[in-house]
């Protein structure tokens, strides 16, 4: 196994090289900022320890102390691994005014961000299993 939480330099790819790279789902989450189907994602329920880090990139995103069971249907953390490593955009797409949140290395979009979270963050990260992987510890 390649240790993936060595520090990667920003990414750029054409789209070609990333639909060679990515599954068809990590593809469409990423790339076209689509959305699985809640309560069909691999890590929603996954309580093992590590880190989980970009589909598309490897860098470190979340760590598995932050992830808590929110019952929305997608993995959620209180709060990033590290604040820099996540890009927050506005999304007012689908008629709903919601924070995007991207890879701030690929730019990959992960998901979004909502003010209803459990922790000290007050925050609920909303992350598609297909953007994450996890590396267990
Ligand atoms: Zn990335």
């Amino acid at each position: 196994m390649t240790d993936t939480r060595t520090k990667t330099t920003a990414t750029q790819k054409t789209e070609a090289e990333w639909r060679k790279e990515l599954t068809p789902m990590q593809y469409a989450v990423l790339r076209e900022k689509a959305t699985e189907r809640p309560f069909s994602g691999e890590y929603e329920h996954t309580k093992t320890q590590g880190t989980y880090v970009c589909a598309g990139c490897g860098q470190t995103l979340f760590e598995s102390d932050a992830k808590f069971d929110s019952g929305c249907g997608w993995p959620s953390f209180t709060t990033p691994a590290e604040a820099s490593h996540v890009d927050e955009e506005r999304d007012v797409s689908h008629g709903m005014i919601r924070t995007e949140v991207l890879c701030s290395n690929c730019q990959g979009h992960l998901g979004h961000v909502f003010p209803d979270g459990p922790g000290p963050t007050g925050l609920r990260y909303c992350i598609n299993s297909a953007a994450l992987k996890l590396n267990p510890k």
